[in-house]
């Protein structure tokens, strides 16, 4: 017998989950179906402020919290001798100050399985394999890992399968990212002791050149996640063995050139290329993207998550509206209010590969007003439109360059 369901949501992340979780708030069926089994490693692990919202909204913040998490403030960015520095706490408009950095296998597990414990049925180590869609009628084929074969009809089908892309590969909706050409390695260690001061507490970003640097992300309990994010051709100029080539990058760094060379690897450091994604539209007739698995644009700001958890969110909210008799203008409702906010992070990642923004954050003489509209951009408040660095975000960048150009010191 055919399985049935109101609404089938692909992939267990945070994109998925945090959909269950308003989803399940308000009496409407829903399954989910992951590939893999959880616990499971995936990386995205500094999380920024308005991840929190969603939480929140989505009613998995308690759970969150009780996991004791490494609280983050904020973000440091290092170029020599040069730094500077990201309060959460001093940002312009209203939201949250703090979140935090996540070792994602525990995270994700916690969420999934908070979800679990509500009543939804999470078919693990379970993959989308087709999609056919008749009479308003979604019939989508699966394989678990023993190779069985199942079906199940929805009505709704929210995609968020990550990198797994599963509608943008059936339904042939793949599409250029928008910031290209940009590959990632990296790996996590156990620090034996951390230095005292605010280190512990924020994601640090040592620039290497314009356009490649280094993340150092600590959790609570003591492990650390390192990686390198840099042009393809970076990345591949080191040696083939990643275990060799994560040292060899080490040694390109200053800051923390010395800190880290006499640690094990926790695993074999992880290479992975052409880490954007984009596609040609991210809805249609009775499915919607949400999610890594509709844009993943560059890691450098972290807003990942926070994108996964806003489309994840919103996807919910205007399905369950659907499904309920009431129209939903998805271009308007959906893909322009999402993708107000990736067009305002994509021009702070390519001014960041520009230089120009770099420039703006070393510069000496910092404006105090304009960093706390810079700073809320980088906590993810990208849809507050009394932030003149969100409402006019090219043009603002763009003069505060100028502005700055003629006195800039590096
Ligand atoms: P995922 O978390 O990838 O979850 C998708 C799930 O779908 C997976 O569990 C997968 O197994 C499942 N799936 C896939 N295919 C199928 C299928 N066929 N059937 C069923 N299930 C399927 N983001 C941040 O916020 N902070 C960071 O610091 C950060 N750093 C990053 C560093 C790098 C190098 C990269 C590449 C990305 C980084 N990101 C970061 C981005 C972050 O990883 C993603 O944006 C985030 O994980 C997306 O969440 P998601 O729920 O959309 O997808």
């Amino acid at each position: 017998m055919k399985k049935t369901t109101d609404i089938l949501i692909i992939g267990a992340g945070p994109s998925g989950m945090v959909a269950a979780g308003y989803l399940n708030q308000h009496n409407i069926s829903i399954q989910v179906v992951e590939k893999q089994k959880f616990p499971r490693f995936t990386i995205g692990e500094s999380l920024i402020p308005r991840c929190m919202d969603n939480f929140e909204e989505a009613g998995l913040l308690d759970i969150l919290k009780s996991r004791k998490y490494q609280k983050k403030y904020g973000a440091r960015f290092i170029k020599k001798d040069k730094v500077a520095e990201f309060d959460f706490s001093k940002k312009f408009g209203i939201g949250w100050d703090w979140t935090w950095q996540v070792p994602r296998a525990d995270f994700d597990y916690s969420l999934a399985r908070e979800i679990e414990s509500r009543g939804v049925d999470i078919s693990y180590n379970t993959k989308v394999i087709s999609v056919n869609r008749s009479n308003e009628l979604w019939t989508v084929d699966l394989v678990n890992q023993a190779g069985n074969t199942s079906t199940i009809q929805c009505k709704f089908i929210i995609d968020a399968s990550g990198n797994g892309r599963v509608l943008a590969k059936q339904l042939d909706l793949e599409a250029p990212p928008k910031v290209d050409g940009h590959s990632s390695i990296f790996t996590h260690i156990k620090e034996e002791s951390r230095p005292q001061g605010k280190e512990g507490e924020l994601i640090t970003f040592e620039i290497i050149d314009h356009e490649t640097w280094f993340w150092y992300i600590p959790f609570s309990d003591g492990t650390t996640s390192l990686g390198f994010v840099g042009p393809d051709f970076w990345i591949d100029q080191f040696s083939e063995s990643t275990e060799v080539s994560f040292g060899e990058m080490l040694k390109e760094t200053s800051y923390y050139q010395e800190r880290f060379d006499h640690y094990d690897f926790l695993f074999t450091p992880v290479k992975l290329r052409n880490i954007a994604k984009n596609v040609t539209t991210t809805h249609g007739e009775g499915f919607v993207l949400t999610g890594n698995s509709a844009e993943f644009l560059d890691p450098v700001f972290s807003s990942g998550v926070a994108f996964a958890t806003e489309s994840g969110l919103l996807a919910a909210k205007l399905s369950l509206r659907q499904l309920r008799g009431v129209k939903v203008n998805w271009d308007l409702e959906y893909a322009e209010y999402i993708n107000r906010g990736v067009e305002v992070f994509s021009t702070y990642v390519k001014e960041w590969y520009s230089g120009k923004l770099q420039d703006i954050f070393f510069f000496p003489e910092q404006d105090p007003a304009i960093k706390e509209q810079i700073c809320s951009v980088l906590a993810g408040y990208v849809w507050d439109k009394s932030n003149p660095f969100v409402r006019n975000h090219a043009r603002r960048l763009k003069n505060l360059h100028q502005l700055i150009k003629p006195k800039k010191i590096l």
